[in-house]
C-alpha cells in the first residue's frame, strides 16, 4: 500500500496546483469557483494522462514475451510492474527447473537397457525410449501420438494388449524376424499403459544350447549303455563258448570306453567353461608338448600314416600346459581318424612375421565340405557321425580346441577341401609366444 499515499497526494498537489494556475491565467469576468475547479481539473486531467501512459508501457511489456526488465516506473505502476515481473520470472525458473527434472529422468529411462513404451489410454504411443523403438521398430519422433497396434502387429503382442490381466510376460519375435522379444505390461496413471520389454534373443538361444546340450549327452550316454545292457542279458541266459565270450567281452569294453572317454571330454568342456582364463606369463614349452602329442598319435595311427612334426625348438607359449596339449592332441587325432591308411600327417610350428606363432596340423584324409565347416566347433556336431563314432570320437573334440584357443587369444582357421585333405591352423598372438635363447 505504499503506493497509495503518494498516489493520493500526488492528485490532491495537482487539484490545487491546477485550481491556484487556473485563479491565476483565468479573466476576471468568471467566477472564483469556475476558475478553481477548471484549474484542478486541467491538474487532475494531466496526473490521469501521465497514469495511462505508465498503464499503457505495462501493458505493451506484459504483451511482449516479457525477455526485457518491466517498466520500471515510481508507485502503483511501477510495484504492479515489478511484482508482475516478479512471479513470471518465479514460475519461468519453476518452469526451467522441471524441464531439467523432466530431461534427468527420460534420460534415465533412455539409459535403460530394457526398452520403455509409454501408452495412453487409447494405446497411443506418448513416448518411447531409443532401446523399445529398435525393439518394436518405431521412430521415437515420427510415431508419436500414432496406435502401437497399428505399427506393432505382431498377433501375441496385439492379444497382450488386449488381454485383461497382465501378471506374466509374454515371448514374440521381433518385428525384424531375427530375434525374440519378451514384454510386460503395467499400468499407471488414468488408463496409461507402460510397455516394457527386453531382448532375450541370446537367453533363448543359450538356454535352445542347453535343451539340445542334455539331449546329446543323454543320446550318446544311451547308446552305449544299451548295447551294454544287452550284452549282460545275451551273457546271463546264453551258454557261450569261450571265443564267442572273448569277443563280446571285447565289444562290452569297447562300449565302456566310449562313455569314459565321452565323459572325460565333458569334464574338459565344463572346467574349460568354468575356470578362469590361463595366466599369460606361464610359459609352456612347445618341443615337449609336440613330441607327447606326437607318441600318442603315432600309436593311434600303428604305422598306418606318414606322420612328421616339425620346428617348435626352443618355442615357449603362455598358457595352460594341460588345455594346449588338450587341443593340439585332438587335432592331430582327428587327422590320424579321418586319413586313410597311407595318408599323410604334417604337424608344424612357424613363427609369422609380426611375432605371433602358427601351428598347424594338416592332413591328407577325407576332408571337409565347405557349408560344414562353420559348424565344426559346435558340440557334438559331426560331419559324417558314424565314422567319428567308429573311431572312437565324442563330437566334442573341436568344441574343446575352440575353447582353449579363445582362452589363449588365439585363433582357429580351418581350410579343408573334401577327398584333397585338411589344415587347421593355430594363430596364438605375439604377446603369448616367445622363443627361448638356446643355450649355447
Ligand atoms: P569327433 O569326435 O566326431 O571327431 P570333432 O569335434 O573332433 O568330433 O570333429 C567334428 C567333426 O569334424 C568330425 O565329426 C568330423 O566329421 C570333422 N573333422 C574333424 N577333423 C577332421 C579332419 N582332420 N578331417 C576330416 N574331417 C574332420
Amino acid at each position: 500500500m505504499n503506493w497509495l499515499l503518494p498516489r493520493l497526494l500526488a492528485g490532491v498537489m495537482a487539484m490545487l496546483a491546477g485550481g491556484v494556475i487556473g485563479f491565476i491565467v483565468s479573466n476576471a469576468e468568471q467566477t472564483l469557483l469556475w476558475r478553481v475547479l477548471v484549474g484542478g481539473g486541467a491538474g487532475v486531467a494531466i496526473v490521469a494522462l501521465l497514469d495511462t501512459l505508465r498503464g499503457y508501457r505495462l501493458i505493451n511489456w506484459l504483451r511482449g514475451n516479457q525477455d526485457q526488465q518491466a517498466p520500471r516506473d515510481a508507485g502503483f505502476w511501477g510495484e504492479l510492474g515489478y511484482r508482475v515481473e516478479r512471479s513470471i520470472r518465479l514460475r519461468e525458473q519453476g518452469l526451467a527447473q522441471e524441464r531439467l527434472r523432466l530431461e534427468q529422468f527420460l534420460s534415465a529411462i533412455e539409459a535403460s537397457p530394457n526398452g520403455v513404451l509409454m501408452l495412453d489410454e487409447n494405446d497411443q504411443i506418448v513416448w518411447c525410449n531409443s532401446v523399445a523403438a529398435d525393439h518394436f521398430g518405431l521412430d521415437p519422433l515420427r510415431d508419436r501420438r500414432q496406435r502401437v497396434t497399428n505399427l506393432v502387429r505382431a498377433p501375441a503382442f496385439v492379444a497382450y494388449l488386449q488381454a485383461e490381466v497382465h501378471t506374466e510376460a509374454v515371448n514374440f519375435p521381433t518385428p525384424r524376424g531375427n530375434g525374440v522379444l519378451s514384454v510386460l505390461l503395467r499400468p499407471y496413471g488414468e488408463g496409461m499403459r507402460l510397455v516394457l520389454s527386453q531382448d532375450i534373443t541370446d537367453r533363448e538361444r543359450n538356454e535352445a544350447m542347453r535343451r539340445d546340450f542334455v539331449a546329446n549327452v543323454s543320446h550318446e550316454i544311451r547308446t552305449p549303455l544299451t548295447v551294454l545292457a544287452g550284452f549282460i542279458e545275451t551273457m546271463t541266459h546264453l551258454q557261450l563258448t569261450e571265443v564267442e565270450r572273448k569277443r563280446v567281452l571285447e565289444l562290452m569294453t569297447q562300449q565302456t570306453q566310449r562313455m569314459q572317454t565321452l565323459v572325460s571330454d565333458l569334464l574338459t568342456l565344463a572346467q574349460l567353461e568354468g575356470s578362469p582364463r590361463p595366466a599369460a606369463d606361464r610359459w609352456v614349452p612347445l618341443a615337449p608338448l609336440l613330441a607327447q602329442v606326437e607318441a600318442d598319435a603315432r600309436a593311434l595311427s600303428a604305422g598306418r600314416h606318414l606322420l612328421t612334426v616339425s620346428g617348435g625348438t626352443g618355442v615357449q607359449i603362455a598358457g595352460s600346459s594341460s588345455e594346449l596339449h588338450s587341443a593340439v592332441n585332438n587335432l592331430v587325432s582327428n587327422a590320424v581318424r579321418y586319413t586313410p591308411e597311407g595318408g599323410r600327417i604334417d604337424v608344424t610350428w612357424q613363427e609369422l612375421p609380426d611375432g605371433s606363432g602358427e601351428l598347424a596340423v594338416s592332413d591328407t584324409g577325407v576332408g571337409i565340405e565347405r557349408e560344414h565347416i562353420p559348424r565344426l566347433t559346435e558340440r557334438f556336431y559331426r560331419v559324417d557321425g558314424s565314422r567319428s563314432r567308429d573311431t572312437g570320437g565324442t563330437g566334442l573334440g573341436l568344441s574343446i580346441v575352440k575353447h582353449v584357443v579363445q582362452r589363449h587369444g588365439a585363433e582357429l582357421d580351418i581350410q579343408s577341401e573334401p577327398g584333397k585333405g585338411s589344415r587347421f591352423r593355430l594363430v596364438f598372438p605375439a604377446a603369448r609366444v616367445r622363443v627361448a635363447i638356446e643355450a649355447a
